[in-house]
């Protein structure tokens, strides 16, 4: 069963089109690579899911409600951008559980979740420190947990590596992989790195100019692709 589906969406700024009715249905769980050049749309489809964008034309679901006219915290999703902005004063444990506080969650839970999240990530240890004192690597997973402790059924992740050095992102991405085998969510993910699909994608969603050129499993597209933009895109090496 689908847990996000998008319908004919559309997007313009201004007088603008940028997304041209974007179809697409995500499975509960499954993990989504948006692909495609920049300025292709990405981010904008994503920021639609979250409500970050208003949509011109069509419909989001998540599941199996209608949310165009959801707020963002109420839509069940939690998004972890490129400049992931921790609270410079705050250390690890209280950039994690922000959110939480402001919407009330009791203590001794959000005790257990960021518990759970630093878990997960492997932040143990880091929770008293301050962004200022670790590395790249770490402020991401802090990032991450933040997205983690809100619990939410779908991810959504906008370039979250391209920030960090190639060694980091190739092991960013393992505990990607992972953070997804525990939370057991939804996640649609935003990239322009090939690799980064082809190794994390259940299914690659190539885009160009604000239309879907080609939706598959990353070997069915790179054995199968429809046409040589598709080709180049994921035949290229890294
Ligand atoms: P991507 O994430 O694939 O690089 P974006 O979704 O950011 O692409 O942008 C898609 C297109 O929409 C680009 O042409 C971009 O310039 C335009 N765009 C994005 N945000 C805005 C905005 N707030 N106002 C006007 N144009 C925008
Ligand atoms: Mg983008």
């Amino acid at each position: 069963m689908a847990q996000v589906i998008l319908k004919d969406i559309v997007k313009k700024f201004g007088k603008t089109e940028v997304v041209h009715g974007i179809s697409l249905d995500i499975g509960n769980k499954e993990f989504v690579v948006l692909v495609g050049p920049s300025g292709c749309g990405k981010s904008t489809v994503l920021r639609m899911v979250a409500g970050l964008e208003k949509i011109t034309a069509g419909s989001v679901s998540i599941g199996e409600r209608i949310v165009n006219d959801v707020a963002p915290k109420d839509r069940d999703v939690a998004m972890v951008f490129q400049n992931y902005a921790l609270y410079p004063h705050m250390n690890v444990f209280n950039n994690m559980s922000f959110g939480l506080k402001l919407s009330k969650t009791p203590k001794a839970e959000i005790l257990e979740r960021v518990n759970e999240a630093a878990n997960i990530l492997g932040l143990e240890e880091l929770l008293q420190r301050k962004p200022h004192q670790l590395s790249g690597g770490q402020r991401q997973r802090v990032a991450m947990g933040r997205a983690i402790v809100r619990k939410p059924s779908v991810f959504l992740f906008d370039e979250p590596l391209s920030n960090l050095d190639a060694k980091l992102r190739t092991q960013m991405r393992t505990e990607i992989k992972r953070l997804h085998q525990k939370v057991q969510a939804t996640i649609i993910y935003v990239t322009h790195d090939q690799v980064e699909a082809m190794t994390l994608a259940d299914r690659i969603v190539v885009m160009r100019n604000g239309h879907i050129e080609q939706v598959g499993q990353p070997m069915e597209l790179f054995q199968n692709p429809t046409n040589t933009f598709v080709a180049g895109f994921i035949g290229s090496p890294p």
